[in-house]
């Protein structure tokens, strides 16, 4: 590494290109800021997109996707690291945030300007952005089958619209979008960015926010050059926005000393898989994902769809490997479910010690949490064999597969033991939470970090609490509002 060179200058610099990060630097370049966008992750064409997943992830996820969440029952996490972040592997499945949490947040955090209508048009402007639509009544088996079993139940359930129409079943939402019909933050809003004036740096992992006294001059930030060689740069700036995600901006925001409320709450939605066989072809892994979740039991429980190949069933199945193997045979005639609780415990990030100062994750499950994951498994085992599924296989070592509608009810009122649950995640948020309550708000309603003059945040972090549903809708919704009153205020004052 060579000496620190001062590289860059930027009036408004933002540091990540997700859901949040490009959503500000489009808000801001459109109202004529000079905008430099740091990413730590490259710039992949679409043509390399669609990959086998160990290619994929390690070309689109944070360390090839081995996120670990340590606890008394450690969970498994990915976050994109690449131009657009997450929002390139997600599923694009897209809510508006439900008035019950707009409500709750208002309350707990005293969000200020954080109403229904206050939102609307934030919500409008990025659903016309990436054209979110429902996929009208063309569904694959996998969901037709989950219909029965909701029908059978009579329990309210929604078709998800989602940020990908023109989706032609690739099956490769978690490793890029070949087709571009999924729409990643790299498809078409960097570029109209870009077309904005916006400068995007990708190869360029932030270390350091550089402060003096109550105001931030830039950052250092680790530049890849062609060579794979990399040169510790300064960059200026007037203002900084970390938009770097959820583990990612209170890892960096502490490593430069910014501590107060940064990484304490961490909060993510559980995740427990299923996978089911039926008598029926359902070839799961040629179509997308089931469009359906269900509703009956939100915000405690929902029931949805998850991606599948043979390799993720293999996963799936791996924590009773000895009596499921040869289940893995039947692949053609299986789909996978997951259940997603909204998630009540407890968790941190940190920034760690040693090596390059990564996230350090953990969040300790509450009892209600697994309450809410044993029902749930309950309800989901009954939907799917009231579906006809003959076999359901859960992620739950020691409990091969349930069979009947009986064995499924006794976790209504039964806990699955702890050390035997193998969970994911894929949605982290709160660990900076905005509001104007000062003794549990990292940055005020607006982002604007408490106690700096120039520091704002605008990502899943911000979120105050878990919203109980896929969160991109409502980062990019609240980052376009955040980015708009900035240009507000600060046009305003000249700047
Ligand atoms: C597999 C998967 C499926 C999902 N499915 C859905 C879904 O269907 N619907 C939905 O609503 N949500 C979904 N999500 C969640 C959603 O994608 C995220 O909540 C959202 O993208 C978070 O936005 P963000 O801006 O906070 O972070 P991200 O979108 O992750 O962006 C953060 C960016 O910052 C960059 N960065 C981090 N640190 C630095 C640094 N130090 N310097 C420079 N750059 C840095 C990262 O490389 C990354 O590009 C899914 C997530 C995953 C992983």
């Amino acid at each position: 590494m060579s000496q620190i060179e001062k590289k860059e200058r930027g009036q408004v610099l933002i540091i990540g290109s997700g859901a949040g990060g490009t959503t500000t630097a489009i808000t801001l370049a459109e109202a004529g800021f000079d905008v430099v966008v740091l990413e730590e992750g490259a710039r992949h064409p679409l043509t390399s997109y669609g990959q086998a997943p160990t290619k994929a992830m390690n070309q689109l996820y944070r360390n090839r996707g081995m996120m670990p969440i340590m606890g008394s029952v450690p969970i498994g996490y990915v976050e994109g690291r690449c131009l657009g972040g997450s929002t390139e592997i997600n599923s694009g499945f897209w809510h508006r945030l439900p008035p019950e949490f707009l409500l709750r947040w208002q309350a707990r955090f005293g969000l200020q300007d954080f109403s229904l209508e206050a939102l609307d048009g934030h919500f409008a402007w990025a659903e016309d952005k990436l054209r979110v639509q429902d996929r009208n009544g063309d569904w694959p088996k996998s969901t037709q089958v989950f219909q029965r079993g909701i029908e059978a139940m009579q329990w309210s359930a929604q078709e998800v619209r989602r940020a990908a129409s023109g989706c032609v079943n690739t099956n490769a939402c978690a490793a890029g979008c070949p087709k571009g019909a999924k729409q990643g933050m790299s498809v078409k809003l960097v570029p109209e960015a870009e077309s904005l004036g916006a400068r995007f740096i990708t190869g360029a992992r932030a270390k350091l926010i550089i402060k003096h006294g109550n105001k931030v001059t830039g950052v250092l930030a680790d530049i890849t050059k062609p060579d794979g060689s990399s040169d510790l740069v300064r960059i200026d700036a007037d203002y900084v926005f970390v938009c770097a995600g959820p583990t990612q901006t209170p890892a960096l925001l502490r490593k430069s000393g910014i501590k107060e409320h940064i990484g304490d709450t961490f909060q993510i939605h559980p995740m427990l898989k299923v996978s089911a066989v039926f008598d029926e072809d359902i070839d799961a892994h040629k179509s997308v994902m089931p469009l359906l979740q269900v509703k009956e039991f939100w915000p405690d429980i929902s029931l949805g769809g998850s991606f599948f190949s043979v390799g993720h069933l293999a996963i799936n199945l791996a924590d009773n490997w000895l009596t499921t193997s040869d289940v893995i045979k039947n692949y053609r005639r299986m789909a996978s479910y997951y259940v997603g609780v909204r998630g009540t415990g407890a968790g941190t990030v940190r920034a760690s010690l040693t090596g390059d100062g990564e996230a350090t994750l953990k969040y300790e499950l509450s009892d209600v949490d697994i309450r809410h994951l044993s029902q749930g498994l309950a309800r989901l085992s009954t939907l799917l064999l009231a579906a006809g599924a003959r076999e359901v296989y859960p992620c739950v070592f020691g409990l091969p597969k349930i069979t009947s509608e009986l064995n499924a009810v006794r976790w209504l009122d039964e806990s699955l033991p702890r050390s035997s649950l193998s969970l994911t995640t894929v949605h982290g948020f709160s660990t900076c939470p905005i509001g104007e309550r000062p003794e549990r708000c990292a940055a005020d309603s607006f982002g604007k970090v408490h106690g700096l003059k120039n520091l704002y945040l605008s990502d899943a972090s911000m979120l105050p609490d878990s919203p109980g549903i896929n969160p991109q809708g409502t980062i990019m919704a609240i980052a376009r509002r955040n980015a708009l009153h900035f240009a507000e205020t600060h046009n305003q004052q000249g700047t």
